[in-house]
């Protein structure tokens, strides 16, 4: 079992490592020490990175013998050597945030949310408590983080001890313990107190800040997503600089930009509004001329816009017209063919005759069919040799 030196201090962040074995895990070859700073993948909790005698330590973990494995991306020093050790401690600082943040938040949520927390995940880009409510009510959610925040302002201290069995039957652990003996327990001030082999702060004002991210229904639970430490710090300053943006793009205050938006949703629509009534008129313009310039049963003709067609079509119908309409857009020939009442002209097997002739597709029923030819097309052409 190798000696864990991080249980003893949390801020340890280099030290001298005797490699005692090469060995194996998971199919890596592997690097044992008498005694490691390096915190090995559990409990939810991201694996330390770093280097060992100055190569780059990728992976740690930990077998069930409790010998914690060292993963080096380059050759491992010889049994017995003594080598310099050195933790990534940016990343190591914002894991012990985000952790004992953990231990806040899930305190928080039974206190303000009546939300047991089930398990929880720190991962490298976000960051998770599972609980056993569905749904948490959003204010309770905002008591939880604001209930957090105030323990990070009161700078409680954070412990973290090996009690004997006596004492530790005593103390009102949050859950269970999963180590039978052994169990180590950390008190955030008289909070929380967890069984929990982890890294964490020394006092809760490390923790910088919780931000309670969003909540999400997951399998009978609440999924919240959370953050806190410098990574909370990078998201709202990320935030900050979008919403900043906006309100430049906007020319308002980043407080007007709701306001500025619902007022361009509002003007997007007016405009929409405003087409949809000058696509009915020329549509309406475009009949008469067509019914006027034709003689005959039916309208064969190329329109300038495909949002024409449909508008079209009804009109043309309606002033008892067999019509065929194309329209040349940058995916080809959009082609509309429809029926006047009482007429027997078969519209799905004419386009299926024309989409056959140029190697374009579409079909449809005797009274109504859609397709796409392709471009540059001649179309009073087209229907007519589909036709002979
Ligand atoms: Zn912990």
């Amino acid at each position: 079992m190798t000696e864990r030196l991080y249980h003893a201090d949390a801020f340890l962040r280099s030290f001298r490592a005797r490699v005692t074995a090469h060995a194996e895990h998971g199919g890596r070859s592997s690097v044992v020490l008498a005694a490691t700073g390096f915190y090995p993948e559990a409990g939810g909790q991201m694996a330390d990175r770093g280097s060992l005698g100055g190569v780059a330590v990728i992976d740690v973990q930990a077998d069930d013998a409790g010998v914690i494995h060292h993963v080096l991306d380059g050759a491992a020093p010889p049994v017995g050597a003594e080598v310099d050790a050195a933790i990534d401690w940016a990343r190591r600082r914002v894991h012990m945030a985000l952790h004992t943040g953990q231990h806040l938040l899930s305190r928080a949520l039974i206190e303000a949310a009546t939300a047991e927390t089930v398990s929880a995940r720190l991962g490298e880009t976000g960051c998770t408590i599972d609980v056993a409510r569905d749904p948490v009510p959003e204010r309770e959610l905002a008591a939880a983080e604001a209930l957090a925040n105030s323990v990070i302002d009161d700078d409680v201290a954070v412990r973290a001890w090996f009690p004997e069995p006596a004492e530790l039957a005593g103390l009102p652990l949050r859950r269970e313990p999963k180590v039978a003996s052994e169990v180590r327990v950390v008190a955030i001030g008289d909070f929380d107190v967890s069984p929990c082999g982890g890294t964490h702060c020394a006092r809760s004002a490390q923790i910088g800040s919780i931000r309670v991210l969003g909540a999400e229904r997951y399998k009978g639970l609440t999924r919240i997503h959370f953050t806190a430490g410098a990574r909370a710090r990078g998201l709202l300053g990320e935030h900050s600089e979008t919403l900043a943006r906006l309100a430049r793009e906007l020319t308002c205050s980043t407080a007007d930009v709701p306001g500025a938006i619902d007022k361009l949703r509002r003007a997007l629509s007016d405009s929409r509004a405003d087409a949809a009534a000058v696509r009915d008129q020329l549509a309406a313009a475009l009949a008469d001329t067509l019914v006027a310039g034709s003689t005959g049963a039916e309208v064969i003709a190329t329109l300038p816009d495909a949002a024409l067609l449909r508008p079209l079509a009804a009109r043309l119908s309606a002033a008892g017209k067999d019509v065929l309409l194309a329209v040349a857009t940058p995916e080809g020939t959009q082609v509309l063919l429809s029926r006047t009442a009482g007429s027997s002209l078969d519209c799905g097997a004419l386009l299926r005759r024309l989409a056959q002739a140029t190697g374009g597709r579409g079909g449809g029923k005797a009274e109504h069919a859609e397709g796409r030819l392709p471009a540059a097309i001649d179309w009073p052409a087209a229907v007519a040799a589909a036709r002979a």
